[in-house]
Protein backbone atom coordinates (compact mmCIF):
# COMPACT_ATOMS: atom_id res chain seq x y z
CA UNK A 1 0.00 0.00 0.00
CA UNK A 2 1.23 3.37 -0.96
CA UNK A 3 1.78 5.72 1.85
CA UNK A 4 1.62 9.39 1.01
CA UNK A 5 4.27 10.91 3.89
CA UNK A 6 3.13 14.55 4.83
CA UNK A 7 6.04 15.79 6.75
CA UNK A 8 9.76 14.01 6.07
CA UNK A 9 11.35 12.56 8.95
CA UNK A 10 14.30 13.66 10.84
CA UNK A 11 15.90 10.03 10.91
CA UNK A 12 19.04 10.42 13.53
CA UNK A 13 21.28 7.65 14.27
CA UNK A 14 24.28 8.47 16.58
CA UNK A 15 26.13 5.93 19.23
CA UNK A 16 29.52 6.02 21.05
CA UNK A 17 32.47 6.24 18.21
CA UNK A 18 34.32 3.78 16.74
CA UNK A 19 30.40 1.73 17.84
CA UNK A 20 30.11 1.33 13.70
CA UNK A 21 27.69 4.64 12.93
CA UNK A 22 29.47 5.38 9.77
CA UNK A 23 29.84 1.74 8.47
CA UNK A 24 26.10 1.34 8.90
CA UNK A 25 24.81 4.55 7.18
CA UNK A 26 26.80 3.88 4.32
CA UNK A 27 25.40 0.30 3.67
CA UNK A 28 21.87 1.80 4.75
CA UNK A 29 22.47 4.61 1.84
CA UNK A 30 23.09 2.34 -1.12
CA UNK A 31 20.18 0.30 0.12
CA UNK A 32 17.94 3.18 0.61
CA UNK A 33 19.08 5.68 -2.25
CA UNK A 34 15.72 7.98 -1.49
CA UNK A 35 17.08 9.13 2.02
CA UNK A 36 18.29 12.40 2.40
CA UNK A 37 22.01 12.58 3.78
CA UNK A 38 23.03 15.72 5.51
CA UNK A 39 26.81 16.70 4.73
CA UNK A 40 27.71 18.17 8.20
CA UNK A 41 30.52 20.99 8.43
CA UNK A 42 33.79 19.91 10.26
CA UNK A 43 36.75 21.60 11.32
CA UNK A 44 39.23 18.82 11.39
CA UNK A 45 41.39 17.90 8.36
CA UNK A 46 39.95 15.56 5.23
CA UNK A 47 41.32 11.96 5.60
CA UNK A 48 43.50 10.97 2.86
CA UNK A 49 40.14 9.96 -0.25
CA UNK A 50 38.15 12.61 1.56
CA UNK A 51 36.51 15.38 -0.68
CA UNK A 52 34.96 18.77 0.71
CA UNK A 53 31.35 18.79 0.13
CA UNK A 54 31.15 15.12 -0.31
CA UNK A 55 31.98 13.72 3.05
CA UNK A 56 32.03 16.92 5.13
CA UNK A 57 32.31 20.41 4.34
CA UNK A 58 35.92 21.46 5.83
CA UNK A 59 36.14 24.89 7.65
CA UNK A 60 38.12 26.85 9.53
CA UNK A 61 37.79 27.33 12.79
CA UNK A 62 36.88 31.16 11.95
CA UNK A 63 34.62 30.17 9.55
CA UNK A 64 32.95 27.80 11.99
CA UNK A 65 32.41 30.02 14.83
CA UNK A 66 31.11 33.14 12.25
CA UNK A 67 28.88 29.98 11.40
CA UNK A 68 27.78 29.31 14.78
CA UNK A 69 27.51 33.04 15.86
CA UNK A 70 24.86 33.20 12.61
CA UNK A 71 22.80 30.59 13.91
CA UNK A 72 23.46 28.22 10.83
CA UNK A 73 23.55 24.87 12.46
CA UNK A 74 20.40 22.45 14.08
CA UNK A 75 23.25 21.41 16.56
CA UNK A 76 27.40 21.73 16.76
CA UNK A 77 29.64 19.84 19.01
CA UNK A 78 32.82 20.25 19.85
CA UNK A 79 34.17 16.51 19.35
CA UNK A 80 37.94 15.61 20.29
CA UNK A 81 39.13 19.17 20.01
CA UNK A 82 37.04 19.84 16.76
CA UNK A 83 33.94 20.96 15.53
CA UNK A 84 31.42 19.10 14.03
CA UNK A 85 27.75 20.68 13.04
CA UNK A 86 24.55 20.17 10.66
CA UNK A 87 23.40 23.11 8.80
CA UNK A 88 19.97 23.92 9.33
CA UNK A 89 18.76 25.56 6.40
CA UNK A 90 19.48 22.39 4.24
CA UNK A 91 17.93 20.01 7.11
CA UNK A 92 14.78 22.25 7.40
CA UNK A 93 14.36 22.66 3.55
CA UNK A 94 14.48 18.93 3.28
CA UNK A 95 12.05 18.00 5.67
CA UNK A 96 9.55 20.88 4.56
CA UNK A 97 9.92 19.00 0.95
CA UNK A 98 8.69 15.74 2.77
CA UNK A 99 12.02 13.64 2.31
CA UNK A 100 13.63 11.41 5.12
CA UNK A 101 16.87 12.78 6.18
CA UNK A 102 19.49 11.05 7.76
CA UNK A 103 21.90 12.74 10.43
CA UNK A 104 24.80 10.76 11.30
CA UNK A 105 26.14 12.48 14.53
CA UNK A 106 27.49 12.05 18.20
CA UNK A 107 25.88 11.82 21.09
CA UNK A 108 26.22 15.24 22.55
CA UNK A 109 24.32 16.51 18.79
CA UNK A 110 22.16 14.05 19.49
CA UNK A 111 21.02 15.57 22.28
CA UNK A 112 20.69 18.81 20.56
CA UNK A 113 18.79 17.73 18.00
CA UNK A 114 16.32 16.33 20.75
CA UNK A 115 15.47 19.23 22.55
CA UNK A 116 15.46 21.38 18.90
CA UNK A 117 13.45 18.79 16.77
CA UNK A 118 11.43 16.51 19.13
CA UNK A 119 10.05 14.77 16.04
CA UNK A 120 13.00 13.62 14.74
CA UNK A 121 13.31 9.65 14.96
CA UNK A 122 16.44 8.57 17.27
CA UNK A 123 18.20 5.32 16.69
CA UNK A 124 20.95 4.43 19.24
CA UNK A 125 23.69 2.02 18.13
CA UNK A 126 25.32 -0.37 20.46
CA UNK A 127 28.73 -2.03 19.78
CA UNK A 128 27.71 -5.74 21.14
CA UNK A 129 30.33 -5.42 23.56
CA UNK A 130 32.69 -3.12 25.04
CA UNK A 131 35.42 -5.61 24.26
CA UNK A 132 34.26 -4.68 20.59
CA UNK A 133 33.85 -1.44 20.87
CA UNK A 134 37.41 -1.38 21.70
CA UNK A 135 38.79 -3.78 18.71
CA UNK A 136 36.77 -1.72 16.79
CA UNK A 137 38.09 1.66 17.50
CA UNK A 138 41.89 0.66 17.92
CA UNK A 139 41.53 -1.63 14.10
CA UNK A 140 39.99 1.52 12.79
CA UNK A 141 43.92 2.51 12.94
CA UNK A 142 42.49 6.38 12.65
CA UNK A 143 42.93 7.79 16.47
CA UNK A 144 46.33 8.53 18.55
CA UNK A 145 46.78 6.61 21.92
CA UNK A 146 45.43 9.55 23.69
CA UNK A 147 42.55 9.72 21.62
CA UNK A 148 41.35 6.48 21.64
CA UNK A 149 41.53 6.83 25.45
CA UNK A 150 39.49 9.90 25.55
CA UNK A 151 36.55 8.63 23.31
CA UNK A 152 36.84 5.47 25.80
CA UNK A 153 36.50 7.44 29.01
CA UNK A 154 32.75 9.26 27.85
CA UNK A 155 31.21 5.66 26.59
CA UNK A 156 29.49 4.82 29.88
CA UNK A 157 27.88 8.25 29.96
CA UNK A 158 26.69 8.09 26.00
CA UNK A 159 25.19 4.79 26.84
CA UNK A 160 23.01 6.18 29.56
CA UNK A 161 21.91 9.28 27.54
CA UNK A 162 21.44 6.39 25.03
CA UNK A 163 18.19 5.38 27.12
CA UNK A 164 16.17 8.47 26.31
CA UNK A 165 16.51 7.70 22.04
CA UNK A 166 13.20 6.05 20.25
CA UNK A 167 15.35 2.84 19.42
CA UNK A 168 18.03 0.79 19.88
CA UNK A 169 19.98 -1.47 17.18
CA UNK A 170 23.11 -3.39 17.82
CA UNK A 171 25.27 -3.45 15.79
CA UNK A 172 26.68 -6.83 15.72
CA UNK A 173 26.36 -7.72 11.60
CA UNK A 174 25.79 -4.66 9.59
CA UNK A 175 22.98 -5.82 7.36
CA UNK A 176 20.85 -7.06 10.19
CA UNK A 177 21.24 -3.72 12.15
CA UNK A 178 20.28 -2.01 8.34
CA UNK A 179 17.69 -4.48 8.84
CA UNK A 180 16.45 -2.80 11.90
CA UNK A 181 16.80 0.52 10.86
CA UNK A 182 14.97 0.06 7.77
CA UNK A 183 12.26 -2.19 9.21
CA UNK A 184 11.93 1.57 11.79
CA UNK A 185 11.82 3.52 8.64
CA UNK A 186 8.66 1.49 7.55
CA UNK A 187 6.96 1.57 10.75
CA UNK A 188 7.58 5.83 10.98
CA UNK A 189 6.11 5.89 7.80
CA UNK A 190 3.17 4.32 8.39
CA UNK A 191 2.59 6.66 11.77
CA UNK A 192 -1.03 8.27 11.37
CA UNK A 193 0.48 11.58 12.18
CA UNK A 194 2.54 11.45 8.89
CA UNK A 195 -0.31 10.52 6.71
CA UNK A 196 -3.21 12.38 8.25
CA UNK A 197 -3.73 13.67 4.11
CA UNK A 198 -5.19 10.21 3.56
CA UNK A 199 -8.10 10.35 5.96
CA UNK A 200 -8.30 14.09 4.41
CA UNK A 201 -8.50 12.94 1.13
CA UNK A 202 -11.38 9.84 1.88
CA UNK A 203 -13.25 12.47 3.81
CA UNK A 204 -12.89 15.01 0.60
CA UNK A 205 -14.14 12.32 -1.78
CA UNK A 206 -16.83 10.68 -0.02
P1 LIG B 1 31.79 5.21 14.00
O1 LIG B 1 31.32 5.92 12.75
O2 LIG B 1 30.66 4.88 14.93
O3 LIG B 1 32.91 5.89 14.74
P2 LIG B 1 32.94 3.26 12.10
O4 LIG B 1 31.82 3.08 11.12
O5 LIG B 1 34.11 4.09 11.69
O6 LIG B 1 32.38 3.77 13.53
O7 LIG B 1 33.42 1.80 12.51
C1 LIG B 1 34.53 1.59 13.39
C2 LIG B 1 35.28 0.34 12.93
O8 LIG B 1 34.49 -0.82 13.18
C3 LIG B 1 35.61 0.34 11.44
O9 LIG B 1 36.91 -0.20 11.26
C4 LIG B 1 34.54 -0.56 10.84
O10 LIG B 1 35.00 -1.22 9.67
C5 LIG B 1 34.29 -1.55 11.97
N1 LIG B 1 32.91 -2.07 12.02
C6 LIG B 1 31.76 -1.36 11.90
N2 LIG B 1 30.69 -2.17 12.03
C7 LIG B 1 31.16 -3.43 12.23
C8 LIG B 1 30.55 -4.71 12.44
N3 LIG B 1 29.23 -4.87 12.47
N4 LIG B 1 31.36 -5.77 12.61
C9 LIG B 1 32.72 -5.64 12.60
N5 LIG B 1 33.36 -4.45 12.40
C10 LIG B 1 32.60 -3.36 12.23
P1 LIG C 1 34.96 11.55 12.08
O1 LIG C 1 35.97 12.61 12.39
O2 LIG C 1 35.44 10.16 12.41
O3 LIG C 1 34.41 11.67 10.67
O4 LIG C 1 33.70 11.81 13.04
C1 LIG C 1 33.89 11.90 14.41
C2 LIG C 1 32.55 11.94 15.10
O5 LIG C 1 31.82 13.13 14.76
C3 LIG C 1 31.64 10.77 14.74
O6 LIG C 1 31.08 10.25 15.96
C4 LIG C 1 30.58 11.39 13.89
O7 LIG C 1 29.33 10.71 13.99
C5 LIG C 1 30.47 12.77 14.52
N1 LIG C 1 29.86 13.74 13.62
C6 LIG C 1 29.93 13.82 12.28
N2 LIG C 1 29.21 14.86 11.83
C7 LIG C 1 28.64 15.44 12.91
C8 LIG C 1 27.77 16.57 13.08
O8 LIG C 1 27.34 17.25 12.15
N3 LIG C 1 27.44 16.87 14.34
C9 LIG C 1 27.87 16.17 15.42
N4 LIG C 1 27.45 16.55 16.61
N5 LIG C 1 28.68 15.11 15.30
C10 LIG C 1 29.07 14.75 14.06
Amino acid sequence: MQTKIDRGILLVISGSSGTGKGTVCNSLRKRRPDLEYSISATTRSPRAGETDGVEYFFLTRDEFKRKIEAGDFLEYADNYGNFYGTPRDKVLELLNLGKTILLEIDVQGAHQVQKNYPDGVFIFLLPPSIEELKRRIIGRNSETEESIQKRLSIVNDELESGKSYNYVVVNDEVERAVDEICAILDAESLKVGRNLNLFDELVKNS
